[in-house]
């Protein structure tokens, strides 16, 4: 089977500032896959080059085997392709149940364009999607009422609506306690399993991701620094000197 997603040879440049050189990576269906690297390394530049949300300088990026370099970013969302931003995009005035409500009618609108959903099997499909999020009982919560780490799980429920083959998730615990941060990485990997998903995620801390991530991508300085099992590359000198600072 061909990598659902693969990417060659991406730079973005910022006014003369590389921020991304010569990334590559694919990622098998079904894959757990992670981009680690320090702040500033490049991670959400790279996913916003994945996405469409950015327009690479050179390189190409194929999903399902289809080019999409340049795709505009619903095209690349209707094609599979679903992502959390680094910095939420909850609207924080509706209450939870809208916010998914209004992501899962988006949706439904661009691909059935001729037919309008009849209100209960919308409404069956986004309570679906909060009980997956672990957010049923925050249904009517307003949504900028929620905890940190309920508004993340919403988040995700948001990402989640477009019903992706390929979540890309940036930073999906960043800012989370120890405790929180291990119930997001539980939650995550839960859903992938049981949606059979394919997922991207960044983080920048190591730790984190050894639990669940089945291939790791070092990100240092826009560049790849090495590629590999949790294992390797923990075990990679260059990824020591770089985390621990040796
Ligand atoms: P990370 O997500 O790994 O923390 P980013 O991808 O956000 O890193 O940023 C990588 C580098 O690119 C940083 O030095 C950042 O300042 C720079 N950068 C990101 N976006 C822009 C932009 N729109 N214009 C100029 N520089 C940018
Ligand atoms: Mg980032």
């Amino acid at each position: 089977m061909p990598p659902l997603l693969r990417v060659e040879k991406v730079t973005k440049s910022f006014d003369g500032f590389v921020a991304v050189k010569d990334f590559d990576i694919t990622v098998e269906p079904g894959q757990m896959a992670c981009i680690i690297g320090p702040n500033g390394a490049g991670k959400s530049t790279t996913f916003n080059l994945i996405t469409g949300h950015l327009k690479p300088t050179s390189g190409r990026v194929f999903f399902h085997d289809r080019e999409i370099t340049g795709m505009a970013p619903h095209d690349v969302c209707q094609m599979g392709m679903g992502r959390s931003f680094q910095r939420t995009n909850i609207f924080p005035r509706l209450t939870v149940f809208e916010n998914v409500q209004v992501a899962v009618l988006s949706h439904a609108k661009q691909t059935l364009n001729f037919f309008t959903p009849a209100k209960r099997l919308l409404q069956e499909e986004t309570y679906s999607l909060l009980e997956d999020v672990g957010l049923a009982d925050e249904a009517q919560s307003v949504s900028g009422t929620l905890s940190y780490g309920f508004q993340k799980q919403l988040e995700l429920g948001i990402a989640l609506a477009s019903d992706p083959e390929l979540l890309l998730l940036d930073e999906p615990t960043a800012g989370m306690s120890p405790q929180e941060t291990t119930n997001a990485i539980d939650l995550i990997g839960q859903i992938a399993r049981d949606r059979g998903l394919t997922l991207l995620f960044t983080e920048h801390d190591m730790d984190v991701v050894f639990s669940i991530a089945e291939k790791i991508t070092v990100l240092h300085q826009g560049q790849v620094l090495a590629v590999g099992l949790p294992d390797e590359v923990r075990r990679n000198p260059e990824v020591q000197r770089v985390y621990l600072g040796e």
